[in-house]
Formats: C-alpha cells, sequence, structure tokens
C-alpha cells in the first residue's frame, strides 16, 4: 500500500468525459503525469488543446473499445505507469444490458487484468464508482461504505430487456465496482496495486470538456432537465437530489492517488442534499433565472452544503474543508447552460 506523489504518471481512460477533464485537470495542477486515453484521434487532439497549457505534462493514446479483451494491454505494456484512473464508462449509452453493462464490467475487469500481466509498476487503481452502487432505496439513515446496492442488481436480472436505461447504468456501476473488489482480493499475492473507489453522486458544475450539442452532457442534463417542473407544496421540502461539485469531486480523486489511507476505501463524493426549495431559492436569488417556479417560503430547505444521509467523514478530511454547496453548484452550471443557449425551459 503506496501513495503516488506528483511527478507519478498516471493512465486515465475515458480522458475526454465531463468529469475526467476536470479531474485530469487536478492531476496536472498537481503536477502529476497523465496519459488519457480516447476513443479516436480527433478526440485526442482536442484535449492536447484544452490541456495545452501543462505542454508535455498530458499526452493520449487511442483505445477504441474497452471490451474487447487484452484492448489496454499495448498500453500499460508501454507505458510504464505508477497509477491507473479508470473512469471510461457508458452514462448515457442506450438500452440493453450490452449498452451498460458489459462496457462497465469487461472495462474494468480487462483494465484490471492488463495491469496483472503488464502492469508491475503500478501501486494503486482509482476506479470511478458511483453512489449508486451504495444507494439503499429504503431502510437506511446514514449510507456507508459496506453498503452495497443490490436491490439494482436484483431489477436488472428481474428486468431483464424491459429494464430502463437508469436501472441498466445503477446495476453497471454496480457489478463494475464489486467486479474490482473481487478482483483485488481474488488475486492477492499476485498483483502490485491497491484499489480505491470513488462514488459521486451526480456531479454538477459547469463543463469545461468539449462539448459541441448538449446531447453530450450527462449528470447536468439529468438534473437540469427535471428542475423547472412544477412540484406539489408537500414535496418542496424533499431531497431532490444528492450531488457533489465536479472541482470537489477532482480533488476527492487526485486524494485517491496521493494519500495513503485511501486505500481500500469506498469515498462517497455528496458534497449536498438540497430540496426542491433550496433549489429554487438559489436559482432565483438575484440576478434570476428565467422560469424558475418560486415554490413556497414555507417549504423545508437543508444546509447548503454537507450529508445527513451519507457518512462523508472520510472524504471531508480528504478535502480538507466543507463541500462546495448546492447554490454555487446550481447557480454555475445553469449559468453555463444560458451561455451555451441551451437550458431547459
Ligand atoms: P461522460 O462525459 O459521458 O464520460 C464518459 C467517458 O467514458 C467518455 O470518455 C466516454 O467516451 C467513455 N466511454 C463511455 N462508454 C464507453 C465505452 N463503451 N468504451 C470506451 N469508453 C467509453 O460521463 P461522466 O458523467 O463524466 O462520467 C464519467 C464517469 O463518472 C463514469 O464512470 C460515470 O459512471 C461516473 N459517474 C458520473 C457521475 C455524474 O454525475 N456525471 C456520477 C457518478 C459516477 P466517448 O466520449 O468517446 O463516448
Amino acid at each position: 500500500m503506496s501513495a503516488i506523489q506528483p511527478p507519478s504518471k498516471i493512465l486515465f481512460t475515458g480522458a475526454n468525459g465531463y468529469f475526467a477533464t476536470y479531474a485530469i485537470k487536478d492531476l496536472l495542477e498537481r503536477g502529476y503525469t497523465v496519459v488519457g486515453t480516447v476513443r479516436s484521434t480527433s478526440k485526442g487532439e482536442e484535449l492536447l488543446k484544452l490541456h495545452d497549457r501543462f505542454g508535455g505534462q498530458f499526452s493520449y493514446v487511442v483505445v477504441p473499445d474497452i471490451v474487447q479483451a487484452g484492448a489496454f494491454d499495448e498500453v500499460i505494456k508501454q507505458g510504464k505507469f505508477d497509477g491507473v484512473a479508470h473512469a471510461a464508462s457508458p452514462v448515457v449509452a442506450g438500452s440493453t444490458p450490452d449498452d451498460y453493462i458489459r462496457p462497465a464490467v469487461d472495462g474494468t475487469v480487462g483494465i484490471l487484468a492488463s495491469i496483472r500481466q503488464y502492469g508491475p509498476t503500478i501501486k494503486r487503481v482509482v476506479l470511478t464508482s458511483s453512489a449508486l452502487a451504495a444507494m439503499q432505496y429504503q431502510g437506511v439513515s446514514l449510507h456507508t461504505e459496506a453498503h452495497w446496492n443490490e436491490a439494482s442488481i436484483k431489477i436488472v436480472e428481474e428486468k431483464g430487456l424491459e429494464a430502463s436505461g437508469g436501472e441498466l447504468y445503477t446495476a453497471s456501476k454496480t457489478y463494475a465496482e464489486k467486479a474490482a473488489w473481487k478482483f483485488v482480493k481474488d488475486n492477492k499475492g499476485a498483483i502490485g496495486f491497491d484499489l480505491v473507489a470513488i462514488l459521486p453522486s451526480y456531479i454538477l458544475g459547469a463543463p469545461i470538456h468539449p462539448v459541441s450539442s448538449r446531447e453530450q452532457l450527462t449528470s447536468t442534463n439529468m438534473v437540469f432537465s427535471v428542475v423547472r417542473n412544477a412540484r406539489p407544496d408537500s414535496e418542496l421540502g424533499n431531497t431532490a437530489f444528492h450531488m457533489v461539485h465536479a472541482r470537489d469531486m477532482a480533488i476527492l480523486h487526485s486524494a485517491s492517488f496521493g494519500v495513503v489511507e485511501a486505500s481500500g476505501h469506498r469515498i462517497f463524493g455528496i458534497g449536498s442534499e438540497p430540496t426542491w426549495q433550496n433549489i429554487y431559492n438559489a436559482l432565483n436569488e438575484d440576478p434570476a433565472f428565467p422560469n424558475v417556479p418560486k415554490g413556497s417560503p414555507s417549504a423545508g430547505t437543508h444546509a447548503d452544503s454537507g450529508s445527513k444521509d451519507w457518512d462523508v467523514s472520510f472524504p471531508k478530511k480528504l478535502l480538507g474543508r466543507e463541500f462546495i454547496g448546492a447554490k454555487q453548484a446550481f447557480r454555475e452550471t445553469e449559468e453555463y447552460y444560458q451561455r451555451k443557449g441551451w437550458a431547459f425551459q
């Protein structure tokens, strides 16, 4: 068990994604060297421009299909990496188990197998899982690292091809994270790396990756596509989302490499759990954004930052401060949509 400090070299999969771009920027700012994997040269070239100010600290390789057996073998063999961040996984993908579950699970197990065989210098792997992999739908007042979303697996087993995209995505994250921990356990003695999983809730914050259309966006679309729907008064004081700012999640991701004690942890990214009324208040503050419901002044609100539903004591220690609150995250993200002309009305 050893931490990976700058200027160590990190392989980062799915480097052009919303979250990955924040996480890679944070790693580069700390002095790490990052090689990002993307599915095409054009996506790689866009990233070179984006991270231009870091010069040779950032480069990319093309891995067209993470599901293919041995997809990462050559990259790992050549790279002499110190750490691997695996974030590539389908988020908005399609409608079948093969669209979500195969890339999530085979991509995860595949890269771990490549590291076992060809990556003796790799000391730590940080897997981007999801809070959904630990989410309990009932009977739990505080989520801890011991929780697993077994229900998501049962839902997909029962519904099969009838399962929704959201259900398939949730199960894909549960299956993939479980497979990663199992791989590490089963290969104890044969591998030289330890594992850290990060489990973000909905990530918000203005996207900084190359985006050419609104449809490319993930969590910000899911959240903002429903924010303006009118809700009955009885719901206004309910938690609307669990969320985390992308910048905080990037810091937690870097700390997952840099802090020895992170080894073996499942690190929750839950920065805030706003009610609908919190969100309306945030977006209606001066200067107000258009067409946001006002809600009701008597509806319940939660603290702007922090969580009562999830045990975030360890991530807060890693962060070294309070999480960025919902107000800033919602206003900043809405401002991005307005600037692009893509706001949901
Ligand atoms: P994103 O912008 O869509 O990024 C996903 C990345 O994965 C992209 O680089 C994408 O490549 C790559 N990818 C998707 N399917 C792939 C496949 N079959 N083969 C190879 N690469 C594939 O999504 P994101 O929101 O940043 O999510 C990044 C990671 O964070 C994912 O693991 C996601 O499950 C996790 N996460 C996100 C949130 C959130 O709220 N956003 C919350 C919890 C966990 P292309 O661009 O080429 O498609």
